[in-house]
């Protein structure tokens, strides 16, 4: 559903930055970054929308302002695992700066989102168009590379407790709110564990006063007790995150959340 509110679209369109916009465009110069958002129509997408569909093409691509997008690898027998979540800052569809327009996953969206949608076509012009976002984009792929190896030590080594902690701080960078709209079905299937274990892990979590958790709601108490409580991937992820594509100069807001003691 694109937005109706046309005063907000224009806002997005001509200050992105004044609403936080999404990272990866917020970093081209400010001509590329105007040449990109003409391309780009905002819009809402609502929590289980398809995006994606592994082994089809791309039909669009999506720079995510607010909210969420999940991928997911599938095998049989079991449910639907996330291998990534893509917020603010990322994008969907980041593939199409290697000249491949085939999605590798189903994506869904996961909270309720605003993003910056342009068509696959488009977007592939536009790579070619400006070496600047090409460059993002593929620094931005090395991210995702860098987290799905990461992603796999996490799952073979570290409890389930670290992990939650670890996908609680990475929704708080994300997401940018004290209080993230997470059920324990939702985080069982980015854990790939069932919901009993989720329950158990989050009951520590609570008891220690680090989180608070509600009816679908888990809201972070203790920010610095969290990393404590996480394992070493939240660190070597967010490390990752903040190099490759921020330009020199530019705080990341990964290091801002991780320095502000909430
Ligand atoms: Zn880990």
């Amino acid at each position: 559903m694109s937005l109706t509110d046309m005063s907000l679209k224009e806002d997005y369109a001509s200050h992105p930055r004044l609403r936080g916009g999404n990272h990866l465009i917020d970093c081209l110069p400010p001509l590329q970054r105007a040449a990109v958002l003409a391309l780009c129509e905002p819009i809402e997408l609502a929590v289980g929308t398809v995006l994606s569909e592994a082994g089809q093409p791309y039909r669009h691509a999506y720079f995510p302002v607010r909210g969420a997008i999940s991928l997911a690898s599938q095998c049989s027998g079991h449910p639907p695992f996330e291998t990534e979540s893509i917020g603010y800052q990322g994008m969907l569809g980041a593939t199409l700066a290697l000249n491949i327009n085939l999605a590798s996953q189903r994506s869904v969206v996961q909270t309720p989102c605003i993003a910056l949608q342009v068509t696959a076509k488009q977007l592939q012009k536009a790579l070619r168009d400006h070496p600047a976002l090409l460059q993002i984009v593929q620094r931005y792929l090395f991210t995702v590379y860098a987290a799905l190896q990461q992603t796999a030590v996490c799952v073979r080594f570290h409890s389930v407790e670290e992990r939650l902690a670890r996908t609680l701080l990475l929704a708080h960078d994300r997401d940018q709110t004290n209080h993230l709209p997470m059920t324990h079905r939702l985080l069982a299937g980015i854990l790939g564990v069932q919901r009993g274990a989720v329950t158990l892990a989050a009951i520590k979590l609570q008891r220690d006063g680090l989180i608070h958790y509600r009816r679908g709601k888990v809201s972070i108490l203790n920010r610095r007790g969290l990393e404590a409580k996480a394992c070493e991937c939240y660190r070597v992820s967010s490390v990752h995150d903040t190099t490759p594509h921020s330009p020199p100069g530019k705080t990341s807001p990964y290091v801002r959340y991780r320095t502000d003691g909430k």
